[in-house]
């Protein structure tokens, strides 16, 4: 701390992310990365642009990937944003749509980056805790508040939401922004695109780093009604009014192009989720019901924190977060299948 600090960067706790450690060997599970790498189209894409080209500028527009998206979604270009991974999606949506006099809402074990911005930016919240079994219950969001996000599937449950229940929410709040983070929805979850052509309110915040293998580009993006996409627009021509790298432009778009790797490597690591589940469940895991590229498991009568240390020491890297509630669960991504096999292999030797 320093005296020159303001007194916002002084009361912020940072996000912590996920280790990256350079460890040869490693079955790293820990950060819900995608187990393969992006598809030969993309990479051929990222080559072709690596060229004279780079020492301009990119398009500030991002013209031809909200296009892309745009096409994939059956929406309009306009109702796309586009930013660098969705985490600075969500910093925008914070800063420009969530702060209001009345508290924003989300549920209390979710995706630890939501207090980190709502302190940022100064945002009064109230947290709505999970029902016994770890569920998010749109009833207990009825009461009123500022606005809203949660993340469906949830993080770190990987519990999903039936776009049933988002609409509800949507339509009890509809003057407040419902904010709907859907960075794992691809692995099984019902995305809540449909409904932002009826709901003025609600936004969707997607990402290329999960079921698209481009993490190490970061490309998210949001889809609403025009007027909340004008708001981010507003919010980041005012600081940086290039979005997107030119690489991550072209790489995004060839991303979306090739449906067909993306739709078989979805497939196969939703198999690899039912696997591995049932690997854990026969040797005494509670598994909770995953939507997500990740499975969140305790084995009762074990310490999370000794589990996942142990796993460690066996060069088997998964999250354990030391919060109340969920201090015994792992946050496992789920690898290829040999990975998830060192990972049953390790709990063998280690059970
Ligand atoms: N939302 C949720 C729920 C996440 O778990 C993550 C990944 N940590 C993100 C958003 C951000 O992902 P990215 O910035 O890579 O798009």
């Amino acid at each position: 701390m320093s005296k020159f600090w303001s007194p916002i960067v002084a009361s912020l706790e940072p996000y912590v992310a996920g280790e990256q450690p350079a460890i040869a060997n490693l079955v790293k599970l820990n950060t819900n990365e995608n187990p393969w790498g992006p598809s030969p189209q993309v990479l051929e894409a990222i080559h072709a642009a690596t060229n004279d080209d780079l020492r301009r500028y990119p398009d500030p527009s991002a013209k031809a990937l909200k296009e892309a998206i745009a096409r994939y979604h059956d929406v309009t270009p306009e109702q796309v944003f586009v930013g660098n991974g969705s985490d600075e999606v969500l910093a925008f949506i914070f800063a420009s749509l969530l702060k209001h006099d009345a508290p924003l809402l989300y549920p209390d074990i979710t995706y630890s980056f939501y207090p980190t911005y709502s302190r940022l930016f100064d945002i009064e919240t109230r947290t709505i805790p999970l029902d016994a079994d770890y569920r998010i219950r749109p009833e207990d969001y009825d009461s009123p508040c500022g606005a809203i996000i949660l993340p469906n599937p949830n993080a770190p449950t990987g519990i999903g939401l039936p776009l049933g229940d988002i609409e509800r929410l949507a339509s009890a709040h509809p003057d407040q922004v419902v904010a709907v983070d859907e960075a794992y929805v691809d692995f099984g979850g019902a995305t809540a695109i449909p409904l932002v052509a009826t709901n003025e309110n609600v936004i969707v915040i997607r990402t290329f780093s999960k079921s698209r293998s481009l993490a190490g580009l970061r490309v998210g993006y949001a889809i609403a009604q025009r007027p909340l996409i004008e708001a981010l627009e507003r919010m980041k021509d005012s600081f940086n009014s290039y979005p997107l790298d030119r690489i991550a432009q072209v790489a995004a778009v060839a991303s979306i192009e090739d449906d067909a790797w993306f739709t078989a490597r979805r497939d196969e690591l939703i198999e690899n989720r039912r696997r591995l589940t049932v690997e854990l469940e026969n040797r005494g895991f509670v598994v909770l019901p995953s939507q997500a590229n990740f499975i969140f498991a305790r084995k009762p009568g074990f310490e999370g924190k000794a589990l996942a240390a142990a796993l460690r020491e066996r060069a088997v890297l998964v999250r354990h977060f030391g919060k109340p509630r969920i201090a015994d669960f792992l946050r496992i991504s789920i690898g290829t299948e040999a990975e998830c096999r060192r990972l049953v292999e390790a709990l063998d030797d280690i059970l």
